[in-house]
C-alpha cells in the first residue's frame, strides 16, 4: 500500500479532524469519548510520522488508523482490572482475587453500593448507629462469640489486636509459627509494627507448654498463636494445644490470642480433605480473640474478622486504628450475605468456594469429557487445591482437559491474550484445564476461547 515515498507519505496522512468527523471516526468518539479518541488518534498519527521519516513502512490510510485507534483505545479504556476465567484448579487463587462471591452477596453490594443505607442509621431512633453492628449479630451466632469486630482484611485484624493488646509489652509466639503469609505478612515484622515485642519460645519443629509458661514475665502482654496456614510440618513435631495456651494465658491474667488465617465455618474434612481449624473451635478451647480472613474459606469478601470475649472486642472497637482499618459498606453489604447461607444451611451450595470444595468428581470429570469433544485433547486424571493460604498440601482428586502441543507456554500465553483472559495451568508438558474452578457461566467462553486459539496456533 506504501510505493509512495516518505514524503509523499507524510502529506497523504489524513488529519485528526479528517479522521474523527469520518464514520469510523464518530463512532469511536461515541463509543470512548471525544477527549481519549482524539489524543489517541493524535499520537498514532504522530508515532506514523516518526516512522514514515525514519524510512520505515506505516499504513496511512484512514481505515487502517481508525482500527489502530480502536483497538488501542479498547485495551486503554478495559483496564488492567478484568474479570478472567480461572482453569487452573486453585480454588482460593490469591492472585485471581481469592473467593468468587455468591449471587446473594453481590447482589447485596449492588443495592447498598448503589444506593443510601442504613450503614450508620439507627432506624428506630432516627440518629446515627454503628456499622460495625450489622455482620455481629451473625457472627455471634454462628461461632458463639460473645462480640465480633471486622476489619478490612486479616492482616490489619492482627495488627489491631496486637497494638491494642500488646504495644510497648511482649507477645509470645512458637518459633514453629513465625510465618510468612506472602504478599508481605510476616509475624515478626507485623509485631514490630504493632509495637510489641516478640518473644520467640520453642524450637522450628517442637514447642511445649512448659516453653510458654517459662517465657513469661511480668511485661507478658499475651500468648499468641499464629496458624501455619500455608506449610506443614511432618516428623518429630510438636505444637502446644491451644487449649493450653488459653489455660496458661488465663492463669496469668494475660491474652490469649489466635491468628487463624482461613478460618472456615464448615468442616473440611467432610470433603476428603484435612481439617482447617474453625474460629468456633479456637473460641471453645478458651481462646480469648480470634482473627481470621473473609475471603479464604469462608468464601465471602476481602475482610479480616475478630470475635471473641465481650470486654476485648470492645477495647478493640474504641482503639483508634479500628477507625482506620474500617470496612467498606460494599464489604459489610456482602459479608452479611456470605454469612447469611451459613445461618441458612446453604453454605454449599450457594458460596462458590464451598460448591466447588464439594462438586463431585464424576461431574468434574464428565464435564471436562465433554470439553474434549468439543475441542480434542484427553482427560486425564489430576489435583485441584484449595489455595489461599489454607490446607497445604491437601487437594481433591480432580479430572483435568490435556491439551498436547509444541509450545505450550505460547499457547497459555495466547489464552491469557484472550478476551476474557483465561488462565490455564501447564503440566508435565501439557496445558491442563480443571473444570472444577471455571464458574457456570464461563464453560462456553471457555471452549471458545480454546477453540480460536488453537486455530490461530496453526
Ligand atoms: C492469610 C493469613 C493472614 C492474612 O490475611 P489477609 O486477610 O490476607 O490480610 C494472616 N495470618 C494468617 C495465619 C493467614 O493465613
Amino acid at each position: 500500500m506504501n510505493a509512495k515515498t516518505p514524503a509523499n507519505a507524510l502529506r497523504a496522512l489524513p488529519s485528526v479532524d479528517a479522521l474523527i468527523s469520518s464514520v469510523g471516526g464518530v463512532a469511536l468518539v461515541e463509543r470512548y469519548g471525544r477527549t481519549a479518541t482524539v489524543d489517541m488518534l493524535r499520537a498514532l498519527l504522530d508515532e506514523t510520522r516518526t516512522r514514515l521519516r525514519a524510512g520505515e513502512t506505516a499504513a496511512i490510510d484512514s481505515d487502517s488508523l481508525l482500527d489502530s485507534a480502536a483497538a488501542r483505545l479498547h485495551t486503554e479504556q478495559r483496564g488492567s482490572l478484568v474479570p478472567v476465567i480461572n482453569a487452573t484448579g486453585v480454588i482460593i487463587h490469591t492472585n485471581l482475587g481469592r473467593a468468587p462471591l455468591s449471587d446473594e452477596a453481590l447482589d447485596a453490594v449492588r443495592a447498598i453500593g448503589g444506593g443510601y443505607s442504613t450503614l450508620e442509621y439507627d432506624l428506630d431512633a432516627g440518629a446515627r448507629g454503628s456499622r460495625l453492628k450489622h455482620p455481629e449479630t451473625l457472627l455471634c451466632t454462628l461461632t458463639g462469640a460473645e462480640s465480633a469486630l471486622v476489619v478490612n482484611n486479616n492482616a490489619a485484624a492482627t495488627v489491631l489486636m496486637l497494638a491494642a493488646f500488646a504495644r510497648g509489652r511482649e507477645v509470645i509466639v512458637s518459633r514453629g509459627q513465625l510465618v510468612e503469609i506472602g504478599g508481605g505478612f510476616r509475624v515478626p515484622d507485623i509485631m514490630a509494627e504493632s509495637g510489641a515485642t516478640l518473644i520467640e519460645i520453642g524450637t522450628t519443629n517442637r514447642t511445649r507448654a512448659a516453653d510458654y509458661e517459662r517465657a513469661i514475665t511480668e511485661n507478658t502482654a499475651a500468648l499468641m498463636r499464629v496458624h501455619s496456614s500455608n506449610f506443614k510440618q511432618v516428623g518429630f513435631v510438636e505444637e502446644t494445644p491451644i487449649a493450653d495456651i488459653a489455660r496458661i494465658a488465663q492463669a496469668h491474667g494475660i491474652a490469649a490470642l489466635d491468628d487463624l488465617g482461613s478460618g472456615a465455618l464448615l468442616d473440611s474434612a467432610a470433603y476428603g480433605l484435612a481439617h482447617e481449624p474453625l474460629p468456633q473451635e479456637s473460641l471453645q478451647a478458651g481462646m480469648d480473640l480470634v482473627a481470621f480472613s473473609g475471603d479464604k474459606l469462608l468464601g465471602g469478601p476481602q475482610a479480616g474478622i475478630l470475635i471473641g470475649k465481650r470486654e476485648l472486642v470492645e477495647k478493640l472497637k474504641r482503639h483508634p486504628l479500628a477507625r482506620a482499618f474500617r470496612a467498606d459498606k460494599m464489604t459489610l453489604a456482602a459479608l452479611v450475605a456470605t454469612l447469611l447461607h451459613y445461618r441458612k444451611g446453604e453454605a454449599v451450595e450457594k458460596i462458590p468456594v464451598w460448591r466447588m470444595i464439594a462438586r463431585p468428581l464424576a461431574d468434574v470429570h464428565a464435564q471436562a469429557e465433554a470439553w474434549a469433544v468439543q475441542v480434542g485433547g484427553s482427560v486425564i486424571d489430576g489435583e485441584s487445591t484449595v489455595g489461599g493460604g489454607s490446607l497445604p498440601g491437601a487437594t481433591l482428586p480432580t479430572a483435568l482437559l490435556a491439551l498436547d502441543m509444541s509450545s505450550v507456554d505460547i499457547f497459555a500465553a495466547n489464552l491469557r491474550r484472550a478476551d476474557p483472559p483465561l488462565i490455564a495451568r501447564i503440566q508435565d508438558g501439557h496445558v491442563v484445564f480443571d473444570p472444577r474452578t471455571v464458574l457456570p457461566g464461563q464453560a462456553e467462553m471457555l471452549i471458545e476461547i480454546v477453540k480460536r486459539t488453537l486455530q490461530s496456533d496453526t
